[in-house]
């Protein structure tokens, strides 16, 4: 049963179908539209990856010679030469067995005993939209304490806490305590304008949408970046065939739905707002098409 959901994983990922169902990532697939938590999730996907690749992972999971939680630990240091040793010595491991073989494999320093003062690398504000690398579920810095209160813990530079300091001397006149929530909600307000403003031109001085005439320019007019934004609730507009509209706000693009190459208008009816999965997804669609529709023409005896 595992074995053969992977084999189904693998292949969606690798068509990438998630995208025809309204999702932007595997990861959103599997965790949206077929529950499973986040971790199984990453487990999953990471596993049918390498289940590609390798299909002796399907067969020791099949065979439950490796359960999905050590196969998981197991997969990024699978390659050609080793594979069928490693999933040889993993059989029948637990979880921490296994831990202990992927250890001896890639050693890394033991964890130092002082508290470091800088991060490795930024730790993501949640769940990657691909499955993470590596073998640990990757922390989560924002938790839910109660009904709408959530605790964000965040390791700084000396650097960013400095800039801290400033922003709240700065303010000192409107919040003389120079509480970090108080500052850090004005400060993204302003962040927030910004990127809205650069990017779809919202909040720039109104001016009437121009009429759309014929251009060699790929510069969208900011009237009609900004009213496909606002028409479109900043929000992806793939639709799949259920009705279900996409849930990406994030990496969102302008869309020529009938392919500027062929237009060559900005207009605001012919934009629209797609998450960059979806916008590369119709490109595909689009001119897949025309080439497929030029090439029977071609064929077609005059
Ligand atoms: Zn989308």
């Amino acid at each position: 049963m595992e074995a053969e959901l992977l084999v189904h994983l693998g292949e969606i990922d690798h068509r990438k179908l998630y995208l025809e169902r309204a999702h932007s990532s595997m990861f959103a697939f599997c965790t949206r539209e077929l529950g499973f938590s986040e971790d199984a999730a990453c487990n999953r996907i990471l596993v049918a990856r390498a289940a590609r690749k390798m299909p002796a992972v399907i067969d020791a999971v099949r065979n439950r010679r490796v359960h999905l939680a050590g196969m998981r630990l197991l997969v990024p240091h699978l390659t050609e030469p080793n594979y069928m040793d490693l999933l040889d010595k993993a059989e029948g491991r637990t979880k921490e067995e296994i831990a202990e073989i992927v250890a001896a494999l890639a050693p890394r320093p033991a964890p130092p005993t002082f508290v470091r003062k800088l991060p490795e690398r930024p730790v993501p504000l949640s769940l990657p939209s691909v499955a993470p690398r590596g073998s640990s579920t990757p922390q989560r810095p924002v938790t839910p304490v109660a009904e709408d209160v959530f605790k964000l813990q965040l390791a700084i530079s000396r650097e960013f806490r400095d800039e801290i300091r400033e922003a709240q001397d700065l303010m000192r006149h409107r919040v003389p305590d120079g509480d970090l929530v108080t500052i850090f909600r004005a400060a993204l307000k302003v962040f927030v304008a910004d990127v809205k403003k650069e990017r779809f031109a919202i909040g720039r001085k109104r001016r009437n949408v121009p009429t759309a005439k014929l251009t060699v320019s790929r510069h969208v007019p900011d009237a009609v970046r900004r009213a496909v934004y606002e028409r479109d609730g900043g929000r992806c507009t793939f639709i799949d065939d259920r009705g279900k509209r996409c849930d990406e706000k994030g990496r969102l693009e302008l869309d020529h739905v009938e392919g500027f190459a062929r237009t060559h208008r900005h207009d605001v009816e012919s934009l629209r707002l797609l998450c960059r999965a979806h916008n590369q997804h119709a490109a595909d669609l689009l001119y897949g098409r025309a080439f497929l529709d030029a090439a029977r023409r071609e064929a077609r005896p005059p």
